[in-house]
């Protein structure tokens, strides 16, 4: 293990982050970490061969891209199958925040999330109701409405709430079993198809206390609805307790069989709502009392005052404001604040240019459609909204023809050698393809001038 590499790589994984859809990153490289650094060559563990495939195949320019921008240098990468976690602790986000333990899992159904606890639960107006009642129920209060449903959105303590109950009952000797929706509607499926329904009855109808997170996932998928009611039925009938989490609420669920909706309709819906300030900063404080630099309380409020949306994006920034401290040496200041929102929290900011936005904007500039654009359709308007793409994906993301060939439809590159060429022509001879190319480059500037205000502000 070595400081610099787990500090390049945390740096690193920091910003990719920010510019990956999160299911994404949570495959592919959360579970990563870096093994040391020999030169500039950046030596990281990956949990299989699979995951180092795909990542050379799918992410390796932009882990490239990023290391090099991190430390100035160009950065080489090798990605090596290992399963230890070489280092305690991280400072990206949590890695898997203490993968669930089974030890407190006498029935073999659940594991949970040590950290995720009643006690760890900071409670504000958003989240009041949720907790009283998660509470209520989790200790065995006469009065505790059952079933609880849970609703909000991502990031908003669902699943930490069903893992607190879980953890809470099982400590008084309640039998618990915690399932995603997923997991469920496998189990469940599996049980039919070997013929096993006795067992999952059995297994499910034993319990104190079943839980069962988002359920929108049973959306649509009726021969699990039914499992669930039938097992509901039973549970409730013996006395057991049920907990539902959704991200939205109960009526909302269009395709949940209407007998299902009534059930859930029927206990306590409670949801989950967008912490506000107070609450944000108390979970960030909370954050940075367990590090040994706890940072200081201007800056968490300017995270808080930055971040709208969920609670996982305020700790992924606090996290990140860490990694940028730790790694450049600096003391914490509002730049690096900044730059540990990063671009989406300047709301103003043009999106990055990408290969979606340029196949809209040259499909829209000659009143075609993106399907039309990469039809084979020889139409003039398609022709001249394919060199402006092609043009654009060349000179403004650097990519190759072939590459181009692949995104225009799969055409070969000799055609969109001649295409590029084309564009080439068009630039002096077509005032209004002129136009379109500097439009895009107009907002470009303006968004590089835009951010250096912000930046300076
Ligand atoms: P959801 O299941 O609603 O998508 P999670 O329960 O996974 O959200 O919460 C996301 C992260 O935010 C978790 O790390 C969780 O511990 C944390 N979190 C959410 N709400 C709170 C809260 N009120 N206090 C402390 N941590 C919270
Ligand atoms: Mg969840």
């Amino acid at each position: 293990m070595s400081e610099p590499a787990n500090r390049l790589w945390d740096a690193a994984l920091g910003r990719i982050q920010l510019q990956i859809p999160r299911p994404t990153f949570d495959t592919w490289l959360r579970n990563t970490h870096a093994l040391r650094l020999e030169g500039n060559h950046l030596v990281v563990s990956v949990p299989s061969t699979f995951t180092a495939q795909w990542l050379e195949d799918r992410l390796q320019k932009l882990i490239l891209k990023t290391l090099s921008s991190i430390s100035s240098q160009e950065i080489t990468v090798a990605f090596v199958v290992g399963t230890e976690n070489p280092r305690g602790n991280s400072f990206s986000e949590p890695v898997n925040p203490n993968a669930p333990s089974s030890i407190n899992n006498p029935l073999g159904g659940t594991a949970f999330y040590p950290e995720y606890t009643f006690k760890n639960f900071i409670v504000g107006p958003s989240n009041q109701l949720a907790y009283a009642a998660a509470y209520a129920l989790a200790s065995g209060s006469p009065s505790a409405y059952n079933p609880l449903f849970l609703y909000g959105g991502v990031g908003l303590g669902k699943t930490h709430l069903m893992n607190a109950i879980g953890q809470f009952a099982t400590s008084i000797g309640k039998r618990v079993i915690y399932v995603s929706a997923e997991q469920f509607t496998n189990e469940y499926l599996r049980a039919i198809k070997e013929r096993k329904t006795d067992g999952f009855r059995d297994r499910y109808r034993s319990v104190d206390l079943l839980m069962v997170d988002d359920i929108q996932f049973l959306n649509g998928k009726e021969a699990t609805q039914d499992g669930l009611f039938h097992t509901f039925n039973e549970l409730h009938r013996s006395g057991g307790k049920l907990v539902m989490s959704s991200d939205r609420p109960a009526g909302e669920l269009r395709l949940l069989e209407a007998r299902l909706r009534s059930r859930f309709e029927a206990g306590l819906q409670a949801d989950l709502s967008a912490p506000e300030f107070e609450t944000k900063l108390a979970i960030l404080n909370a954050l940075t009392e367990k590090i040994s630099n706890p940072i200081a309380r201007e800056y968490l409020e300017f995270i808080a005052t930055h971040v709208h949306d969920n609670v996982r994006t305020l700790q992924g920034v606090h996290n990140r404001l860490l990694a940028f401290i730790e790694f450049t040496g600096q003391e914490p200041s509002y730049e690096l604040a900044k730059m540990a929102l990063g671009p989406s929290s300047l709301k103003e900011t043009p999106p990055i240019l990408d290969q979606g936005m340029i196949l809209d904007f040259s499909s829209k500039a000659y009143g075609i459609s993106v399907k039309a654009l990469i039809s084979p359709q020889r139409t003039k308007e398609a022709s001249k909204a394919r060199q402006l793409a092609a043009y654009l994906l060349n000179s403004k993301l650097r990519f190759s023809p072939d590459q181009i060939g692949q995104i225009l439809g799969k055409r070969d590159r000799t055609t969109i050698t001649y295409a590029i060429g084309q564009a080439k022509e068009a630039l002096i001879t077509d005032p209004q393809f002129k136009e379109f190319v500097h439009s895009l480059e107009k907002n470009k500037q303006h968004s590089s001038h835009f951010n250096k205000n912000i930046e300076s502000a």
